[in-house]
């Protein structure tokens, strides 16, 4: 099979997990390591949880899995397959036009000139309707690409330690946008994201304090998004900002929960007030029993230990009602709305000033 793969053009390859000469995951190691492009299909009789791991192995050998699926075969599970290869072509295709690599100094000039702007995207409580708050997410108007997402600046800035910059931009906007909202009778609270590069600042903490209160507005109005992850190096330092940053009110939030290294100790050690339910989980919980024992237990552990529960990536009605369903608290997704600029986020406000149902979703 590999050396089929070196010399003929493939698009797809279904690989079952338990073949005669290579077992299945030897297999989608090498194609990893050969850094094949080819569209991997898993096929197997095992069961959900042996598939959703050997999903999660392939992923991490950056193989590019499209899907696993059970036996036995069928031409609409193929044609399915088929079809999710050509999107991913096409998303590909998209993506390479739309990333074009920035150099620091053009991103310098950028955060000088004004162009990072934050989008906001609407956080709806899913009991009520009511309009909680809403995340800040990066965005570049950039003068000759015109609106760049996260993905093409993001870790560039992290890496050439200029991510704060971005950071206090971000709040300093979002604190402003928070306190026109209040004059006009509107209390939303907002979400920022916080890289993990940050909390080895010293002095991170009382800063950014300054930053929401210059605007008028208190810290306890803002969460700050935490990405748990085993790159929280600087632990000590890490650990310290992040309860002087609860000292001075504000609130904290663990980002893509499930992701990461599940840093259970950490959540409890530092009070966190929020769990966001990655958006994979929040997908997966719809076709496997696993997730969805995981996401039913994160739930009721964040609920245990008095933290509120937030869904990303809610797209469609069957996202929102089950994640409901398992009780989980606030919604935050496509099925609502996309991430927006301020004045079309004021707009939204109004308009749903009543609160936001699922009838409303277009
Ligand atoms: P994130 O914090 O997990 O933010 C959620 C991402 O999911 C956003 O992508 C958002 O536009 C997208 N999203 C929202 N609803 C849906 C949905 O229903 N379906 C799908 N498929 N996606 C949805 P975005 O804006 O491209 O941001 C990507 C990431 O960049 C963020 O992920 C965050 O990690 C990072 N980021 C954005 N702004 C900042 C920032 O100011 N500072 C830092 N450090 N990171 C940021
Ligand atoms: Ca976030
Ligand atoms: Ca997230």
């Amino acid at each position: 099979g590999l050396a089929l793969l070196e010399t003929q053009h493939v698009d797809i390859v279904f690989c079952d997990l338990s073949m005669p000469e290579m077992d299945g995951l030897a297999f989608l190691r090498h194609l990893g390591e050969a850094g094949h492009q080819a569209s991997v299909v898993v096929v197997s009789s095992h069961d959900d949880a042996l598939i959703s791991s050997v999903e999660k192995m392939a992923h991490a050998y950056g193989v590019a899995l499209l899907r696993a699926l059970k036996k036995p075969l069928t031409r609409e599970k193929i044609a399915e397959v088929i079809e999710q290869h050509e999107k991913r072509l096409a998303k590909g295709a998209r993506r390479a036009a739309e990333m074009p690599s920035f150099d620091l100094a053009d991103m310098l000039r950028g955060m000088q000139a004004g162009e990072f702007t934050a989008f906001y995207q609407p956080q709806i409580d899913f009991r009520t309707g009511a309009l909680r708050g809403a995340e800040a997410l990066a965005r570049w108007r950039h003068p000759q690409h015109g609106i760049v997402a996260p993905g093409a600046f993001i870790a560039a800035l992290e890496k050439a330690g200029h991510i704060d910059d971005l950071t206090f931009l971000m709040l300093a906007q979002s604190a402003l946008t928070c306190r026109r909202m209040a004059e006009s009778g509107l209390r939303l609270d907002f979400s920022v994201n916080l890289s993990l590069t940050s909390l080895g600042l010293p002095h991170l903490a009382e800063q950014m304090a300054d930053t929401v209160r210059a605007a008028g507005v208190e810290p306890a109005q803002m969460v700050l998004e935490v990405t748990e992850s085993a790159a929280m190096t600087d632990l000590g330092h890490s650990l310290e900002n992040l309860a002087r940053l609860r000292l001075l009110g504000f609130r904290l939030s663990v980002d893509d929960y499930g992701t990461g290294f599940s840093n259970i100790q950490q959540i409890s050690r530092i009070a966190f007030q929020e769990l966001k339910i990655d958006q994979s989980f929040v997908k997966g919980a719809l076709r496997d029993e696993g997730q969805r024992i995981i996401v039913r237990s994160s739930i009721d552990m964040a609920h245990q230990l008095g933290m509120s529960c937030v869904a990303e990536g809610v797209e469609t009605a069957d996202h929102w009602q089950n994640m409901h369903g398992m009780g989980c608290d606030v919604a935050q997704g496509y099925y609502i709305a996309k991430p927006m600029d301020a004045e079309a986020l004021a707009g939204f406000c109004a308009r749903h000033a009543a609160g936001w149902t699922p009838a409303e979703a277009v």
